[in-house]
């Protein structure tokens, strides 16, 4: 008994493992953890490799309608996309995205690639006609 009351005397005074959110301020997150991940839309090509290499199907890329979606609630934050990316618009952020009771789609609208122009017909370059040598004028000796 006496053990157990110098435990909790002991656990009185030490410092709180744990903290009193709201109140206390949140805690910052370390540098390399895996928070959420952030798209630029500026730099992407809507080549579709992160959506195909996605293991959650949680990234849709049309390319015809210049969209780029990602289901933050499908996302289990792998990071392979971040490392697929071949124009490195996907990084990924050590802040961790809020809690929320409805589905979270982030969409971003980019100008749609224009389709590859379409091949001309090889011309082959003229040849040249044969020139014949201007006689030579024999000068009187
Ligand atoms: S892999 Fe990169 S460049 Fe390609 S669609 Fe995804 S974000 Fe855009
Ligand atoms: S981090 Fe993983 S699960 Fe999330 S979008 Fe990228 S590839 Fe998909």
């Amino acid at each position: 008994m006496a053990k157990m009351f110098d435990l909790v005397i002991k656990n009185f005074f030490a410092k709180k493992p744990t903290r009193l959110f709201p109140v206390a301020p949140e805690r910052v997150a370390f540098p390399l953890s895996r928070g959420r991940i952030v798209f630029d839309e500026k730099t992407c090509i809507l080549c579709s490799i992160c959506a195909r290499r996605c293991p959650a199907d949680a990234i849709t890329v049309d390319r015809a309608a210049g969209k780029w979606e990602l289901d933050a609630f499908r996302c289990i934050i792998c990071g392979e996309c971040v490392t697929a990316c071949p124009k490195k618009s996907i990084t990924m952020s050590n802040e961790r995205r809020h809690g929320s009771e409805t589905q979270v789609i982030e969409t971003f609208m980019m100008e749609p690639p224009k389709p590859p122009a379409p091949k001309q017909p090889v011309v082959k370059p003229a040849t040249t006609a044969e020139v014949t040598p201007a006689p030579i004028e024999k000068s009187n000796i």
